[in-house]
């Protein structure tokens, strides 16, 4: 008999690990009261802690503007655009989850309202609706649904973290709505539930936390049929016991899935607060799956350790022409807190815009600098006082390091320079240069659709011995993120080299030269590809930490 009883047990043991082994959970995370909140920030801290308690989980974004990708728009408007391996211009992000996963993202990683309807009216054009009328519901949301569950039927992962683009009530925002209240449905319970994100503002006058919008905000999302599990409210106060109990009984939720998210003095600290708050474990409950082990930190703790208690500090010279909007180099200034954080230094990114810089201010803006990088860009806006910052940190030994445009730039400075040819230049700042040192590939001759069509994704580079970059990474073999158009122009190749400008990587099929270097120069280096967008807090860049170092060595000459 007793023996039945614990077949018993285990047999409902046995089903439910089945249960939750082979069904992927999903959470879907909207947005309410403004945008801004930071939903990308909390879904990759969930994912972060969900990943630390053993479950394999994934992050997509669904943004509801109608670029197909954003590659094509400007950094002022959506700021940076973040490359993947597979060469998917995406969100920025996206960037945040591999930064704190530590795990590449994909193109399936970010859909876009353009997309959908890309894919939608092509399958019209094929025929594929059999004459059927084409709506928004149900083919729009039919295509938006099987893009969601895309990453969860690949069966790599046990939890996909879906972050919806924009505010709940926005028009662009329905029909994603409308499909996560349909798929929560169809996957039944307890496999998809809602995390809304919502702002409670502290009224000065009043000297009071409000909760009158996130209760509408629920309200809102309540109107589309879609009841929020977890309520997560952006404070700059904490929330007292009372309010959220208030919160709870007024948008129906659990009192413990009230969850606080308290401004926080770095994005990375926002995993410990997450975890402390409980969202991980009302996520959890809510999806019916195990706590398993408690979320292992230690890493993460040391990263944030090294972060907040620095042995150093530099100043670093970041020289651009989008220097206005700090996420157009969202993934560099990433890179440099994981860098600073591996040489225990504090670094200061003090933003120079080229346009305002030329050989005459160089010396004032750039003297007290402790080292120099020159930022990727399109276009010829500014690129003067980019090749003029290249000059004063070659010439005066401050450490530098360019990154794709800022690489090229350096190349054309040396060519003008040292080689003398006066007008050196790129042909996409100057089409009659009689000394093209930077040219476009023939590829991209003939290309006129600007969209998805640059260089993309990740390439092989060989590095040579002996090199800087091969004391930077150890090894002789890398694969990094590209994002142009244009290229070193290989016919200058060895008249550089012999003048000491070395090419110390290239792309071991095309020759194309991805890394060039100064071997006479303290710490002088250029790269055609974004390695920023590589950086993560468990592997921090090494060209990055490599450059911090060099600064951190400048500064106490
Ligand atoms: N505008 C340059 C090119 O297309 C550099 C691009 C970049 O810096 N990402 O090649």
């Amino acid at each position: 008999m007793r023996d039945f009883i614990t077949d018993k047990s285990n047999l409902s043991q046995q089903q439910h690990n089945y249960n939750t082994m082979n069904q992927t959970k999903y959470i879907f995370v909207t947005g309410g009261v403004t945008s801004s909140l930071g939903k990308g920030i909390i879904a990759a801290s969930l994912a972060k802690l969900l990943q630390a308690r053993g479950y394999r989980t994934t992050i997509q974004k669904f943004d509801p503007y109608i670029n197909v990708d954003p590659g094509t728009l400007n950094p002022y408007e959506h700021g940076e655009c973040y490359v993947t391996d597979d060469g998917a211009e995406t969100d920025l992000d996206l960037g945040h989850y591999e930064r704190f996963l530590n795990v590449p993202t994909s193109q399936a990683n970010n859909v876009t309202t353009g997309r959908v309807y890309l894919s939608v009216i092509e399958k019209e054009r094929r025929g594929e609706f059999l004459g059927k009328t084409v709506q928004v519901v149900p083919h729009i949301t039919n295509e938006i649904k099987e893009r969601m569950q895309l990453l969860g039927k690949s069966g790599d992962y046990d939890i996909v973290i879906t972050e919806i683009g924009g505010t709940v009530g926005d028009i662009e925002s329905l029909p994603y709505i409308e499909s996560v209240r349909q798929l929560i449905w169809e996957l039944g319970e307890n496999n998809g539930i809602v995390i809304h994100l919502t702002l409670v503002p502290y009224l000065a006058a009043a000297g009071e936390l409000k909760t009158k919008p996130t209760q509408h905000s629920v309200k809102t999302l309540m109107e589309s049929g879609i009841k929020a599990d977890i309520l997560v409210c952006r404070t700059e106060h904490e929330l007292s016991q009372d309010l959220r109990q208030k919160l709870a009984l007024f948008c129906n939720v659990k009192k413990e899935a009230v969850i606080q998210s308290i401004d926080a003095a770095t994005i990375y600290e926002v995993p410990n607060l997450m975890l402390e708050e409980g969202l991980d474990r009302v996520a959890l409950k809510k999806l019916d799956l195990p706590e398993k082990n408690t979320p292992d930190l230690t890493n993460w703790n040391e990263f944030l350790f090294r972060l907040k208690n620095p042995k150093h500090e530099v100043n670093i010279g970041l020289v651009g022409k989008y220097v206005e909007l700090q996420d157009s180099y969202k993934s560099i200034l990433e890179a440099f807190i994981h860098a600073g954080a591996a040489n225990e230094t504090k670094v200061n990114v003090i933003s120079i815009h080229s346009e305002y810089l030329d050989a005459n201010s160089a010396e004032n803006q750039l003297k007290d600098l402790d080292g120099i990088l020159v930022a990727p860009g399109f276009g010829g806006r500014g690129i003067e006082g980019k090749i003029d910052t290249v000059r004063y940190a070659r010439e005066n030994n401050i450490p530098f390091f360019g990154i794709c445009l800022g690489m090229q730039m350096a190349v054309i400075e040396y060519s003008r320079n040292i080689l003398g040819y006066a007008d050196a230049n790129s042909t996409e700042m100057n089409e009659n240069t009689t000394h093209p040192v930077i040219n476009l590939m023939e590829e991209q001759k003939n290309i006129e659709n600007k969209g998805g069509t640059m260089r993309l994704g990740a390439w092989k580079c060989s590095i040579k011995e002996n090199t800087l970059a091969h004391k930077i990474y150890g090894k002789t073999e890398i694969m990094e993120r590209h994002r142009h158009r244009y290229e070193f122009n290989g016919a200058y190749l060895n008249e550089l080299e012999k003048a000491g400008l070395v090419a110390s990587g290239v792309n071991p099929d095309t020759k194309l030269v991805e890394i060039v270097e100064i071997p006479t120069h303290p710490f002088f280096i250029g790269v055609q590809y974004h390695p920023e967008y590589k950086s993560t807090v468990a592997n921090p860049h090494p060209l990055f930490v490599s450059f911090v170092a060099a600064a951190v060595q400048h500064k106490t000459k």
